[in-house]
């Protein structure tokens, strides 16, 4: 077993209402250990058995990348919540998004319209390029910025397994509620020193 799954930082009922026990148990306990698992399963033999994740996202191609960006994202996406999160970013990352947005509401309304607009599934992100302008893309199925070469630093899942138990096909409502267990240090952390 190559790649295993990732300890959350907290209890599966801790961040309800926003995401219920019910959800982290099928989404982390069942989606994600299918991506961890298939992903070991596809990798030996191919030229991608001693790579690591990163690496798989930025080169692999089909079921490798498709698996193996699945447990990619989904690492990152889980840990960026907790119980205590919400409020407002502070430090580099305030002034990045005030430069890049004019303000962060702003930023909310323009990353909620990126995720809400997405045909079908996939994720929208926060990144910041190699210039270390914040950016704002949306991307299908397990599509994620390392292979454009951008740093991750936030991202909302809008595959419907995220939402659909607690807010059916309400997925603007449920992307609103996500804004209140972002950990702000945690994104903050993520930024290019
Ligand atoms: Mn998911």
């Amino acid at each position: 077993m190559k790649f295993e799954m990732p300890v959350l930082s907290y209890a599966a009922d801790v961040l309800e209402p926003t995401i219920s026990k019910t959800t982290i148990d099928l989404h982390y306990g069942k989606h994600l250990q299918t991506y961890v698992n298939n992903l070991n399963n596809l990798l030996p033999g191919t030229e991608f058995e001693n790579a690591g994740l990163e690496d798989i996202c930025k080169k692999a191609e089909g079921a490798i990348f498709n698996n193996g960006a699945q447990v990619w994202n989904h690492t990152f996406y889980f840990n960026t919540f907790s119980p205590q999160g919400g409020g407002f970013p502070t430090g580099n990352l305030a002034d990045a998004i005030n430069k890049t947005f004019g303000s962060f509401e702003n930023f909310q309304k323009e990353f909620n319209a990126a995720a809400v607009g997405l045909f079908g599934s996939g994720w929208a992100w926060l990144s910041e390029d190699k210039e270390g302008k914040l950016v704002i893309t949306k991307e299908s199925n397990a599509g994620n910025p390392l292979k454009s070469g951008l740093t991750p630093l936030l991202t909302f899942d809008v595959w419907e397994h995220a939402y659909y138990v607690d807010y059916q096909n309400r997925r603007a409502d449920h992307l609103n509620a996500l804004w209140n267990i972002i950990d702000w240090k945690i994104v903050q952390s993520r930024l290019e020193k």
